[in-house]
């Protein structure tokens, strides 16, 4: 069993973490929004695809960022030298930064860059950045436009959002990489991400919404609202700029005719529709709630 897996950095993450239970290691691959990467302290920084890769690695942090138990030295040392330290990355978290800004130094494409962070990780599944050309994620909000990062933690997220831009993204493609996991995919799955900064940004990447066309698998989507509301982050402040509905009916509207079939827990019309708790609070919710995804989208005809 092939499950491509199209995520953001926590609420996809999560379900790749139960899929990595249901199908194994070989079975999973996680193409991951690149928009949110940046330039930080000289390393090149991925958090959604590291995020991904810290969750299928068992070292996730309870924060929802970064590894576990990781330590703190040269955030100090940088504070102490007087530098700005508000992106906060732990030494191990850097480390891997590190590797990945390394071999892009050397001339290697981002998709390999990052593979040796998974490697490193010990991470069987692939995780693939969606594309290897930068795509930045901007933010225009009280008449400034920042980068994704900024926004989220210098200005502490703070709207309304009055225009979002995927830079890079019109001259991007998907990886052969990734291409070849959509087509030879059994069963396609768009996390439970934010639809508008997360999955949005994959989406935006000219060749994506056809390879999910061209794809035999059925494609499916999890609404990332759980009893109505937001799990965890900004996506209510976003959906609210792309006058989408916090509900799983109005993801659809946003995927469109991308979409075979949705699991949500609540009722959605005009599309096949798996009604499920899907709240991934714990191991055995990760793998109920994957499992039924799998399940469901098996029996979806193309
Ligand atoms: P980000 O890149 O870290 O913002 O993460 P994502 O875009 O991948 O995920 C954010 C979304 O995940 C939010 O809209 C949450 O509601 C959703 N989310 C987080 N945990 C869960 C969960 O257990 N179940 C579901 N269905 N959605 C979740």
């Amino acid at each position: 069993m092939r499950v491509a897996l199209l995520s953001g950095g926590s609420g996809g993450a999560k379900l790749a973490r139960g899929l990595l239970d249901v199908v194994g290691a070989e079975g999973l691959t996680v193409v991951a929004n690149t928009g949110d990467d940046a330039e930080v302290y000289g390393v090149h920084v991925s958090p959604d695809p590291d995020l991904v890769t810290y969750w299928l690695a068992d070292a996730i942090d309870e924060r929802g960022y970064g590894i576990r138990g990781d330590t703190w030295e040269v955030m100090s040392a940088l504070k102490t030298a007087g530098r700005p330290t508000w992106f906060r990355l732990g030494d191990r978290d850097l480390a891997m930064c590190l590797v990945r800004t390394e071999l892009l130094a050397d001339g290697r494409r981002l998709t390999d860059a990052h593979a040796a962070v998974v490697e490193g990780m010990g991470v069987g599944a692939r995780v693939l950045p969606m594309c290897d050309e930068p795509v930045r994620t901007r933010i225009e909000a009280r008449g400034r436009s920042l980068p994704f990062q900024e926004f989220m933690i210098a200005d502490r997220a703070e709207g309304p959002i009055e225009g979002l831009e995927f830079t890079g993204a019109g001259s991007a493609r998907p990886t052969p990489e990734v291409l070849a996991a959509i087509a030879e995919a059994d069963v396609v799955l768009i996390g439970p991400s934010n639809p508008v900064i997360s999955i949005g940004p994959i989406l935006a990447v000219p060749g994506m919404p056809e390879a999910l066309r061209a794809t035999s698998a059925p494609v499916v989507a999890m609404s990332p609202f759980v009893g109505g509301e937001v799990v965890k982050g900004p996506t209510r402040l976003f959906c609210d700029h792309a006058g989408l509905e916090p509900d799983a009916s109005a993801m659809v509207g946003a995927y469109g005719d991308l979409l075979d079939g949705v699991v949500a827990d609540e009722p959605v019309d005009g599309v096949p529709a798996l009604e499920t708790d899907t709240l991934m609070g714990d191991p055995d919710a990760r793998r109920r709630v994957a499992a039924a995804t799998v399940e469901f989208a098996k029996s979806l005809l193309r």
